[in-house]
């Protein structure tokens, strides 16, 4: 196999999240394999508490257990100095990013009972279409949230953190359309454009006046099939 012949290769790969779960099972079949990495960074935020992993660790030699919770800036940079003292002269050949966690979540608080009243009421004149006339969730969200268009993108590429953020906003605006199709709530997301404020800054071609007078009309003019889309302020369709 291929992938086998790359892993033998590989003078080193860390894995974090690897108390247990794909991370263990990474660590586990990279070391017990024929085609074990030189060195193999365990990462766990409680080392101490993965068992699993100690076990592992004691049986292979190039198993090398580090404390690292991947959401503690100070934790990142002490598990950095760590690896750079165990890997002094090559670097890290492979870094696998596994670590996560799966929260769920709905809205079935605060504001979605108004919301759902609203929309049992009906739009202008009772009307049973969507409409923000009826009860509509608005995201304002950002082209930078779009994966396709991310290559255009440039002037933003270190914006991770937020790009990562709008691109999440997105499926959760996704998510909420097709949650609450059923009572009649349109959902959706826009790009109100690169507008002069404190975020934008001064090189923004828009002002907040322009952004907003046709942010404001598209979401006037929203309609049934406007319903988990992704628009521009001035209309256009986004790709996600
Ligand atoms: P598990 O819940 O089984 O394991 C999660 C791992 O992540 C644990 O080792 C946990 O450590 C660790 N972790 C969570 N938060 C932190 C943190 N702040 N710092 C360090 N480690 C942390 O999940 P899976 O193994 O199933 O998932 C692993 C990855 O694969 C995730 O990124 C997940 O999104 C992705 N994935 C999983 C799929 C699946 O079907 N399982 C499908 C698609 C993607 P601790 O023991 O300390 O809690």
């Amino acid at each position: 196999m291929s992938g086998a012949v790359n892993f033998k290769e590989c003078g080193s790969v860390l894995v974090t999240g690897a108390s247990r779960g794909l991370g263990l099972q990474i660590v586990e079949s990279l070391a017990s394999g024929g085609f074990s990495p030189g060195k193999i960074v365990a990462t766990a935020r409680n080392p101490e508490r993965a068992q699993k992993l100690q076990e592992l660790a004691s049986k292979h030699s190039n198993i090398h257990v580090i404390a690292l919770d991947v959401v503690s800036q100070e934790s990142i940079e002490k598990a950095a100095a760590e690896v750079t003292q165990l890997l002094p002269e090559h670097g890290l050949n492979c870094l696998i990013n596994n670590a996560g966690i799966s929260v769920s979540a709905d809205f079935n608080t605060a504001f979605l009972p108004l919301l759902r009243q609203a929309a049992s009421r009906g739009g202008a004149g009772g009307s049973r279409s969507m409409s923000i006339q009826r009860a509509a969730v608005i995201n304002i969200s950002s082209v930078l949230g779009s994966l396709e268009l991310n290559w255009k993108a440039e002037t933003f590429n270190k914006w991770y953190p937020y790009k990562a953020s709008k691109c999440a906003l997105n499926m959760v605006s996704r998510c909420m359309a097709l949650d609450l199709e059923a009572d009649g709530i349109l959902c959706m997301a826009i790009h109100p454009g690169w507008v002069r404020t404190d975020m934008g800054g001064c090189e923004a071609p828009l002002s907040p006046e322009e952004s907003i007078s046709s942010t404001l009309s598209v979401i006037g003019g929203l309609t049934e099939k406007d319903h988990g889309s992704f628009l521009d302020y001035t209309g256009e369709v986004l790709p996600w």
